[in-house]
C-alpha cells in the first residue's frame, strides 16, 4: 500500500478531526492502525487533542478561521497568543490587524531593507 498525496491527505485530515487511528485505518483500507499511527509521527502529527473532543475540533477550527491570527509576542514565549478579535471576513487579521498588515507589507516592498 502506497501512501499517496490524497490519501496522506486524508489521514491529516481526519487525524486533526480527532478520528482514531483504528478508525483512520478503516476509512482509509488497506492499512493497519499501527501503520496510520506510523505515518502520524513521521508527519508530525503526534500531538492532538484526545479524541474524546472530537466534536469540539471543528468548531475551534471555524473559530480560528473568523479570528484574528495577529500573534501577539514571540513563538516560543508562554505569553505567545493570537489576537483573537473578530477577523475581517476573508482576512486573517482583524480591522485594525489588516491595516498595521498592509501599511508594513507595502513599506517592506519599496524597501526591501527593513529588518524585522
Ligand atoms: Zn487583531
Amino acid at each position: 500500500m502506497d501512501w499517496t498525496e490524497e490519501r496522506v491527505e486524508t489521514l491529516k485530515g481526519l487525524w486533526r478531526n480527532g478520528y482514531t487511528a483504528r478508525q483512520i485505518a478503516e476509512k482509509l483500507g488497506g492499512v493497519t492502525r499501527n501503520a496510520v499511527i506510523g505515518k502520524a509521527h513521521r508527519l508530525g502529527l503526534s500531538s492532538r487533542p484526545q479524541p474524546v473532543k472530537r466534536q469540539e475540533a471543528p468548531l475551534d477550527l471555524n473559530r480560528l478561521e473568523r479570528t484574528c491570527q495577529w500573534p501577539i509576542g514571540h513563538p516560543g514565549q508562554p505569553e505567545f497568543r493570537f489576537c483573537g478579535e473578530t477577523a475581517v471576513p476573508g482576512k486573517p487579521y482583524c480591522d485594525a490587524h489588516c491595516k498595521v498588515a498592509y501599511r508594513r507589507a507595502s513599506s517592506e516592498g519599496s524597501s526591501g531593507k527593513n529588518a524585522a
